[in-house]
């Protein structure tokens, strides 16, 4: 085989890899065998000698190596990395067909064999994440293969990403093929437009996990007063007021994300006389809304992610405690609450008593009406269920 190296495995502790989680952490290691570098293919095998399969081996990582392959007939080459850019684009097929969706997510990394590698399509730009050492050491490959499969103008990257400090390597971002994008990229969704900064953007410049809820949120949105708290660029206030809210108040503590926002309600020609942008610390608008008295008929939570790691749930859980609170108490009766978490370490049950906490404290009942979660384009791996992090609850108050 071309690798040069192999990692066995202590003992036993081939049980997760059996179940195809493509993660082997250092404390499951018993050695190294051959001379690897950072980012090269190795053999993963269990204390006996049985070959798991192939992966990237990091190590200056917790997570010393990421399966490429469970399959030990399978070459990592060009081709490998071909297929699977093939297999990750045959998903997104219905939503490339449909032509009235210009933007999505190609491929998710470890959800679609890919670990570290995350790739968005912006209409005709391309921008890529790589977020491992083995993402890392085949980049310009990878680069290719998209160049291939899909005809990008431009392929952009934007690797400035903290979790590549974890891996040892640097942030980076720049033009990788074709043509640089422009500062602000436009995209589809159905019948609303929106402008992204994929160059300089929250993560690779758009909200991307949200295009289903956004759709959901829009189903509810006629004729409401709709209060959208983290807009960043505005997303759920603009399919809101383009299926016909009557007034939505957008929230955010970023100037530049709300003067995209503006940007947005413009180029789809939407009434600015009926959006309020407000530059501000949603914890304290919230509060000042509760003293005024003022109320919505929609109220959309979308905040960044409060629990980074596992030890900060306790903590994120006061966070969401005290908006979902203020939330419930700013709605008219017979009104919704859009109310997400992107922490992948909420657990839903968790998350779900915590909102549940928020009303009563609130004083006001509710009902569920729905669950929400990533859109389809961010799969989750059955047997890597950390590749889920977006949940949302919709619910109905009085
Ligand atoms: N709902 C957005 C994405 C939200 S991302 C969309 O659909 O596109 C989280 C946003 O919260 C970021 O734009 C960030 O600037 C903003 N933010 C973070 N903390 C904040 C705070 N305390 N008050 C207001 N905005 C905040």
């Amino acid at each position: 085989m071309h690798q040069t190296g192999a990692v066995v495995l202590k003992a036993g502790r081939e049980k997760s890899l059996q179940r195809r989680h493509p993660w082997v952490f250092s404390g499951a290691i018993d050695e190294v065998l051959g001379k690897v570098r950072q980012g090269e293919t190795v053999e993963v095998r269990t204390k006996d000698g049985q070959v798991l399969g192939y992966g990237a081996y990091s190590p200056h990582s917790q997570i010393t190596v990421r399966m490429w392959t469970f399959n030990p007939n399978e070459k990592v080459d060009h081709d490998f990395f071909r297929e699977r850019i093939r297999r990750a684009i045959e998903l997104r097929r219905p939503l490339i067909a449909g032509d009235d969706v210009t933007a999505y997510r190609l491929v998710y990394a470890e959800s679609d064999g890919l670990p570290g590698v995350t790739i968005d399509r912006y209409g005709e730009y391309l921008v890529c994440q790589f977020s491992s050492a083995g993402a890392e050491l085949w980049r310009h490959t990878i680069v290719e293969a998209l160049g291939e499969a899909t005809h990008a103008s431009g392929i952009y990257e934007r690797s400035d990403v903290d979790v590549r400090r974890k891996e040892g390597l640097r942030e980076r971002t720049g033009l990788l093929a074709g043509k640089e994008p422009p500062d602000l990229v436009e995209i589809w969704e159905g019948r609303v437009r929106y402008l992204v900064d994929v160059k300089g953007g929250h993560k690779t410049g758009f909200y991307l996990d949200q295009r289903e809820n956004r759709a959901y949120v829009a189903r509810f949105a006629a004729e409401t007063e709709l209060l959208n708290c983290f807009s960043y660029t505005g997303s759920f206030g603009v399919a809101a007021l383009a299926a016909g809210a009557r007034h939505v108040t957008q929230i955010d503590s970023s100037g530049p994300a709300l003067d995209i926002s503006r940007k947005n309600i413009e180029i789809n020609h939407l009434d600015p006389a009926q959006v309020e942008h407000v530059d501000g610390n949603v914890f304290q608008v919230l509060r000042r809304y509760r003293e005024e008295g003022r109320r919505f008929d929609v109220v959309v939570l979308d905040p960044p992610k409060f629990a980074e790691a596992r030890g900060h749930v306790q903590k994120a859980g006061r966070g969401y405690k005290d908006i979902n609170l203020l939330g419930f108490t700013l709605l008219r009766p017979g009104g919704l609450l859009f109310t997400f978490s992107c922490s992948g370490n909420m657990e839903p049950a968790l998350f779900q008593k915590i909102v549940a906490d928020a009303a009563l404290d609130a004083g006001r009942e509710a009902q569920l009406i729905g669950r929400l979660s990533q859109a389809s384009d961010h799969p989750v791996a059955l047997s890597f269920p950390e590749g889920a992090y977006l949940q949302g609850l919709v619910c109905r108050v009085w």
